[in-house]
């Protein structure tokens, strides 16, 4: 049995896009509805319809411009593109240029539309002498290029504005977050004094809870701490203000440390660190700071996507330049398709009520800033970061491997804007 014939309708009044659609489905046609002239270049690519009849004016380009950008393509170069046009000898002539087939006048004659289909689907063409072609060819070309011009200039003013609103953003979340800095460490400072106060000490005597009530601020604060270092950090990267303070660097021993802070999570979830210190370099030269972040972001989300009893492995190779090491684990593992996502910001955001800002219960998700964090450090260390893993399975936790490598001495520092005073 053979199809029946396929036409694409470019019309942004969904009126009159619904009255053709019954129309020619009842005449047996099947009917490709577009509201916009990109959207129909989309489906016409897709769906390569027998006919494609369009609207002229439509909101992102003309009936006119849809025909141009389709002839363009060899496989387009015999379907009858028809324009729906008041009907006006300029008009027609300018759609004969565009490369159209034939016009109708608009509104569309009900009565007659699916004779007129019919002779162009058959092979019908309407025809200007060719004079009159020639110039409405030359004027057509002025036009596209006007208009070209035109929304290129459009396109440079809103690209300026957007960056001009992008650099308050970044201010503002700079300042911000060096605001929020200050109070903060204060409000640490006060609540590690209260865990040491005597009258503290002697209150906890009689009750065991106020000792876990300061406890908990104090760690709380950490987190909020935290936080807040990810936001400067995705920051300094995103304005490329990142800039590293070189020193020699035990990358061994960073490591050992990184582990032994999480230790107690660690234990309380039955996890298996493999870690050998003697495969880790001691001498290089990197930004110690920057490298511990990165490192325990890496620990930190093993630990969280990895279920109870599980392992992680911590593995590293050094050749004379370079330094080349993984976080490996046990986990449940990342989807292939989200292995790039998961690098850039915010890709992780997903439902707001399940965030949680904790480094080691399971499955606790965060702002999704860590691994973008990550790799802009070890970027600006000159190095690479990427993910390996079969895929996302709670239920048979394939795992997953992280990938690092690190020049040994970081030649040149990364071009320095300015340091965020701390
Ligand atoms: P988050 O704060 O959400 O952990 P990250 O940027 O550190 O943000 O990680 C982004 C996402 O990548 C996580 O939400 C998680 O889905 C996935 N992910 C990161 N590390 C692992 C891992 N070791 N195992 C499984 N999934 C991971």
């Amino acid at each position: 049995m053979t199809q029946p014939p396929k036409i694409l309708y470019i019309e942004d009044d969904p009126a009159s896009g619904k009255l053709v659609e019954r129309m020619l489905n009842h005449a047996g046609y099947r009917v490709l509805l577009a509201e916009r002239g990109l959207l129909g270049i989309d489906i016409a690519r897709s769906e390569f319809p027998d006919l494609i009849l369009t609207d002229i004016n439509l909101p992102d380009m003309s009936g006119y411009e849809v025909a141009t950008a389709l002839r363009a393509e060899e496989r387009f170069a015999d379907v009858p593109i028809v324009a729906l046009t008041a009907l006006g000898p300029n008009a027609q002539d300018m759609a004969m240029a565009a490369g159209i087939t034939g016009f109708l006048s608009k509104p569309v004659d009900i009565e007659q539309l699916v004779t007129q289909l019919q002779y162009y689907l058959q092979g019908g063409q309407d025809k200007i002498d060719s004079e009159r072609l020639f110039s409405a060819q030359v004027k057509y070309t002025r036009e596209v290029v006007s208009r070209l011009e035109g929304r290129i200039r459009a396109l440079e003013e809103a690209n300026d504005s957007l960056k001009k609103l992008d650099g308050m953003k970044e201010t503002f979340i700079q300042v911000t977050a060096h605001e929020l800095r200050t109070p903060l460490t204060l409000i640490y400072g006060y609540s590690r004094l209260l865990e040491d106060h005597p009258t503290v000490n002697k209150m906890s005597e009689y009750d065991q809870s106020v000792k876990l009530l300061i406890e908990s601020l104090s760690e709380s604060i950490t987190r909020m701490q935290r936080v807040i270092e990810e936001i400067l950090i995705i920051s300094r990267i995103m304005t490329k203000q990142i800039d590293l303070a070189l020193s020699p660097t035990n990358m061994s021993q960073l490591v050992a440390r990184i582990l032994e802070s999480y230790s107690d999570p660690m234990q309380q979830r039955k996890l298996t660190v493999h870690f050998d210190p003697a495969q880790w370099p001691r001498q290089t030269q990197l930004d110690t700071e920057l490298i511990r972040i990165a490192m325990s972001n890496l620990i930190s989300n093993a630990i969280k996507y990895t279920p109870d009893g599980g392992h992680i492995y911590l593995r590293a190779q050094t050749t004379p330049e370079q330094v080349i090491f993984s976080v490996r684990d046990t986990g449940i593992g990342i989807d292939v398709a989200d292995q790039k996502r998961i690098f850039e910001q915010f890709g992780s955001l997903g439902d707001v009520k399940l965030h949680s800002t904790s480094k080691t219960a399971f499955g606790g998700g965060g702002l999704g800033l860590g691994l973008p964090v990550c790799k802009g450090i070890i970027e600006a260390h000159g190095g690479k970061i990427w993910v390996e893993s079969q895929g996302r399975d709670p239920e048979t936790c394939p795992g997953s491997q992280f990938m690092v490598t690190l020049p040994l001495v970081v030649q040149r520092p990364r071009p320095v804007l300015s340091r965020i005073t701390k």
